[in-house]
């Protein structure tokens, strides 16, 4: 299997080549060549499978240059105790009749980027020696929260890597930020930014494009390298949990072998959703595509309208992995929809970048909207959905997740259409303690991981382990920097030790 950029076709690469560089250098993201095919007797053949099972299965077809003893041992190593705490990895939970949540934070970080970070590590480093690499790679993170976290775990103690992490000094909730202070490992760094996460991004990228840092870490030994959503090697193993879940739903005979279902995902960068596309578009019987934003509801209106426009002012949300005016992946969904044609995207790219908006072709918007539902939903309604779901159901969910199902409920109310639902959680409730709280209408003055115990005393659900055990660890990074100290952090992290 190659991959394409999407701003270049005649470009072809090998999928290790494809995660070893993260984008494309015509600043494109890589795409397979053509999808692998999952038939009803492959998906009846991956039902007594266990998740390990099918994930080898699934990325198999797109990993030409791993062999299958390599990706079993990578998918074994990735999605095991103790790192989750279910066996099912990632489990689906019945609401009602025909509402399924997906839990995908049952990983070492609580959130669903571990889902994908535990399995990078094993791709990148494989990667390096497949190329013939022999600088080591240093990762650089610009974090909203759950990816710093998600990127330090998985990369920790991984041979030949250094990872550095900058969030935001404002913008992360108070177990976020402990949750990376206290990181252990050798080869990690945390630092916080004076600013949003726009400012730590912004930081990040003008690193990436610094011709003379590049060679000065070349001339070290090192190649910087991206955990960013837009690498593939974090798309693809995303593809697989939408496969399992199906499996899961058929074994447990809450629909039949090729029934259709409607997939309902939180979305930020569009990564989690695009995953859901490609699994669609191999063949599993997914109907439509729901695409939950929160009050960023920029998606909301491209997808209702065909119109990009970033040009609007930006929320910080009580759902923050989804506070985002730019969803990368979304240029992979248009570079399929109109048929790899990466002249197209190249406009539609530049126009963005020249005016911050585009507009695509009828034809183009006319495709989108017979997969695609798109909805929004405020923080307030977040809580309102937060404390009925728990009245009515016992079921405590995360404010990412309420948003998810919230915009659910409107779809199945504006269309009568009522096949079975899988909605995408994402986010252990606990990580943002605060916020749940306060939608189940508790008062409260504690702060840090005082919140974790309140939430546990007020709902009687039981905290997750990781998240418990930041009890009593030593914060060890508690740098805070300004945006134009960041090149000269990195240099200093990759000095020490
Ligand atoms: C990252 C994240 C999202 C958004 O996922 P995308 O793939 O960026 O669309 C949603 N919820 C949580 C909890 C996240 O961490």
């Amino acid at each position: 299997m190659r991959y394409l950029s999407t701003r270049d076709t005649n470009k072809r690469v090998t999928a290790s080549q494809a995660i070893a560089k993260g984008l494309s250098e015509d600043g494109g993201l890589f795409v397979p060549e053509i999808l692998t095919n999952l038939s009803a007797n492959a998906i009846e053949s991956l039902l007594p499978m266990s998740y390990q099972q099918r994930a080898v299965y699934i990325m198999g077809g797109y990993l030409g240059d791993f062999t299958a003893a390599e990706i079993t041992s990578y998918a074994e190593r990735a999605y095991s105790a103790p790192g989750f705490d279910d066996s099912a990895i990632a489990p689906v939970h019945t609401l009602d009749e025909d509402i399924h949540f997906l839990e995908l934070w049952h990983g070492p970080t609580c959130a669903f980027k571990d889902m994908a970070l535990q399995m990078l590590p094993h791709l990148l480093t494989a990667t390096l020696e497949k190329t013939g690499e022999k600088k080591s790679a240093c990762i650089l993170v610009a974090t909203s929260g759950d990816t710093g976290k998600a990127a330090l775990e998985g990369f920790r103690d991984v041979d030949r890597t250094k990872i550095l992490v900058f969030y935001p000094d404002s913008g992360v909730s108070d177990i976020q930020k402990l949750q990376m202070t206290t990181q252990l490992g050798s080869n990690v760094g945390v630092c916080a930014v004076r600013g949003n996460f726009d400012d730590t991004q912004t930081g990040v990228k003008q690193i990436f494009s610094d011709r003379e840092i590049i060679r000065e870490l070349e001339g070290e030994g090192y190649m910087l390298s991206s955990a960013n959503s837009i690498n593939w090697g974090r798309l693809l193993p995303q593809i697989v949990y939408y496969v399992s879940a199906y499996c899961d739903l058929v074994n447990q005979k809450k629909i039949k072998l090729e029934d259709k279902i409607n997939v309902c995902v939180p979305t930020g960068n569009f990564g989690n959703i695009l995953a859901a596309y490609y699994a669609k578009n191999m063949g599993l019987p997914i109907d439509k595509l729901i695409c939950a934003s929160n009050e960023n509801d920029v998606l909301t209106d491209f997808i209702k309208t065909g119109a990009y426009d970033k040009n609007r002012d930006f929320y910080t949300t009580i759902s923050p992995s989804m506070d985002i005016l730019v969803s990368s992946n979304l240029e992979r969904l248009l570079f399929d929809l109109s048929d790899k044609d990466s002249h197209i995207i190249n406009s539609y790219m530049r126009s963005l970048s020249d005016n911050g908006s585009y507009a695509v072709s009828a034809d183009l918007h006319a495709k989108i909207s017979s997969t695609f539902w798109a909805g929004c939903c405020s923080d307030e309604k977040t809580k309102k959905v937060i404390e009925a779901t728990f009245k009515k159901y016992g079921y405590l969910i995360d404010t990412h997740t309420a948003v998810a199902f919230d915009v659910l409920n409107h779809y199945r109310h504006d269309t009568g259409d009522m096949t079975p639902a899988v909605v995408v959680s994402t986010a252990n409730p606990y990580k943002f303690c605060d916020s749940v709280l306060s939608a189940i209408g508790t008062e409260y003055k504690e702060k840090g991981l005082g919140l974790i115990e309140k939430l546990a005393e007020e709902t009687g659900t039981t905290p997750p382990k990781p998240l418990v055990d930041l009890k009593g660890r030593r914060e060890r990074f508690d740098d805070v920097i300004s945006k134009e100290e960041m090149a000269l952090a990195l240099k200093a992290f990759l000095g020490s030790k």
